[in-house]
């Protein structure tokens, strides 16, 4: 019972292998950068000028606070 095959993931953003494991410390993603592009931290500037509909939709629902 020893398995010593590494796990491979594809990293959700480019696809490429990615070996689960200490030498892959931005895993399921193969680089820091395809992490930050998954939180949204990439374009962070660019998302909020282009769309932020999300505070002017309240009508009084639930601000009432
Ligand atoms: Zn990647």
């Amino acid at each position: 019972m020893s398995q010593e095959k590494p796990t491979i993931v594809n990293c959700p953003q480019c696809g490429i292998p990615v070996v689960w494991g200490d030498v892959s410390p931005f895993r399921p993603f193969c680089s820091k950068k395809c992490q930050l592009i998954d939180l949204g931290e990439w374009a962070d500037e660019e998302k909020r000028i282009a769309g932020a509909p999300d505070m002017s939709d309240s009508d009084g629902w639930s601000e009432d606070n």
